[in-house]
């Protein structure tokens, strides 16, 4: 036994020096600093911490997140809100638990709850077939359009237009997915963060950027000289991402969802971040 807790305190340490040095590499990384929107990075010193292995505490749960996605997550005085944010921590409560939440690239998030680093992932994460054979999902809790920014005066009128364009996006989303397989892997750049996306746009490395709705709004009211393309690219669906092995979760989390949906609260905490 104590040969077994002696190999995983070392794991931990392990585990916490690797955790140590990306951090340090994240706070390096000097680019939202020219013009992002505000609210969604982290301020210095607010990089993620060390992920807890979900469920080492009975009765912390852990929800991953990429808090540049606003208003669905997104940082604010240090802290990471937003309606998913806050719809976690109403399911949390009725669960017994206490929320934590950890904030990783998009990209990471799908492998942080298969490895148990996580117990869900919320991100406005749409349902598609191909996370279905990694996941499960909850029922879904919101509607995502993917949409398109362009700069104002832009010659792009049309989802059309966009051959041959250079589009923006954030790597592993919905919108990577469908820019790369209508337009080409080659006219793709991808991304880190919405953020890093919308910034290459106001500085003219893109012609435009496919991302969900919502969050383009935020991002276009916070950087001038934007504007969304009226054509609607793709509806879908958004909801919560668990280990395939975790049925438990996933039925407590579609029983508090259902609760907070039939009683309002769902909407009540939508409608405070969409007017
Ligand atoms: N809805 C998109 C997806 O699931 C984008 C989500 C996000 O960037 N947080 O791929």
């Amino acid at each position: 036994m104590k040969k077994i807790m002696k190999i995983a305190a070392m794991l931990t340490l392990i585990a916490l020096c690797a955790v140590m040095v990306i951090s340090c590499g994240k706070t390096e990384t000097p680019k939202d600093t020219a013009a992002p929107a505000p609210d969604t990075t982290a301020a210095p010193g607010t990089a993620a911490p060390a992920p807890d292995t979900a469920g080492a505490d009975d009765n912390v749960i852990v929800m991953c997140t990429n808090a540049s996605f606003p208003p669905y997550e997104f940082v604010e005085n240090g802290e990471i809100t937003g309606i998913d944010a806050e719809i976690a921590a109403k399911i949390a409560e009725k669960l017994g638990m206490t929320l934590k939440i950890e904030d990783m690239e998009f990209s990471a998030l799908i492998p942080a709850v298969q490895s148990g680093l996580a117990d869900f992932a919320m991100a406005g994460m749409t349902v598609n077939e191909e996370r279905l054979q990694s996941v499960n999902f909850s029922t879904s809790y919101a509607t995502g359009v993917q949409v398109v920014i362009i700069p104002e005066g832009s010659d792009i009128a049309s989802l059309d237009d966009l051959n041959g364009k250079k589009i923006g996006v954030q790597l592993a989303t919905t919108g990577d997915i469908y820019a790369t397989d209508d337009y080409g892997e080659e006219n793709v750049e991808e991304y880190a963060t919405g953020n890093d996306a919308v910034l290459a746009l106001t500085q003219g490395k893109v012609d435009a950027v496919i991302i969900d709705n919502e969050p383009a709004k935020a991002y276009v009211a916070a950087n001038e000289g934007l504007t969304i393309l009226s054509t609607e690219y793709a509806v879908e669906d958004y909801a919560i991402a668990i280990a395939k092995e975790n049925t438990e979760l996933l039925d407590k989390v579609n029983a508090a969802l259902a609760e907070l949906i039939d009683d309002g609260v769902v909407t009540e905490i939508v409608n405070k971040y969409i007017g």
